[in-house]
């Protein structure tokens, strides 16, 4: 079984739609921002160096994102598949994954800068199961509690406010956009409209998965 990307802007939606697709699909989500914000959290050599590019909203570069995503790939869930959330981000990491995973598709979520402010802004997880909620989109269905856990503890990212949100924005279309090409070269490429409402655009992602 070969794997899938979930290419986008940041906050695009990806994580959102991998919640959902995990569940259809059985591919395990592999978020390079969750695993980098693990190791921050833990303290490690990885963590320590990542810290200072996240909080400018730089990429980190290539070959620490390489190595933790060769790690990730060697553990027995990835053995059939993953899905890649978050990356790749350039075109060398592409070339590196290349190398080590056959990706199938591409699933490009498109969202116009003017909806990323305002989705990144507003965005909280849950702390107990790593549910993604929006204050005003997707509040959870009883206030303070998570709709899949219950858990009432929540946090949101130290580099989700409004100046930051703009460096990502811009190192996307300097670094990131052109990926769009090269997998639409190779023929994998899948556009959703990524500016709709969340069960619209899962049902078209799992529709054009089945393709
Ligand atoms: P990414 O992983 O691409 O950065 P997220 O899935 O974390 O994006 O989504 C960013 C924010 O936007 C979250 O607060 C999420 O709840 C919200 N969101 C996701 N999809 C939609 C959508 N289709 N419409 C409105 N808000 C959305
Ligand atoms: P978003 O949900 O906004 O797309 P992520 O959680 O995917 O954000 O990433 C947060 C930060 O982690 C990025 O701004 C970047 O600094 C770093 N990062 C995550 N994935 C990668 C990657 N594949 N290459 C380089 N940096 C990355
Ligand atoms: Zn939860």
């Amino acid at each position: 079984m070969s794997s899938i990307v979930l290419f986008g802007p940041p906050g695009a939606g990806k994580g959102t739609q991998a919640e959902r697709i995990e569940k259809s699909t059985g591919l395990p989500q592999i978020s390079t921002g969750d695993m980098l914000r693990a190791a921050i959290a833990k303290g490690t050599d990885v963590g320590l160096e990542a810290k200072s590019y996240m909080d400018a909203g730089m990429l980190v570069p290539d070959d620490v994102i390489v190595a933790l995503i060769k790690a990730r790939l060697m553990e027995d869930d990835a053995r059939n598949g993953v899905m890649f959330d978050g990356f790749p981000r350039t075109v060398v990491q592409a070339e590196a994954l290349e190398k080590i995973a056959e990706i199938s598709h591409v699933i490009s979520i498109i969202v116009p800068d003017e909806r990323i402010v305002e989705r990144i802004c507003g965005r909280f997880t849950c702390s107990g199961c790593g549910s993604v909620y929006h204050d005003t989109f997707k509040p959870t269905k009883v206030e303070g509690k998570c709709d899949h856990c219950g858990s009432e503890d929540f946090g949101r990212r130290s580099d989700d406010n409004e100046a930051t949100v703009i460096n990502r924005l811009s190192a996307y279309h300097s670094q990131t956009s052109p990926l769009a090409d090269w997998y639409r070269q190779r023929g994998v490429l899948r556009e959703v409209d990524g500016d709709r409402e969340i069960n619209q655009i899962t049902t078209d992602i799992l529709q054009t998965l089945e393709k």
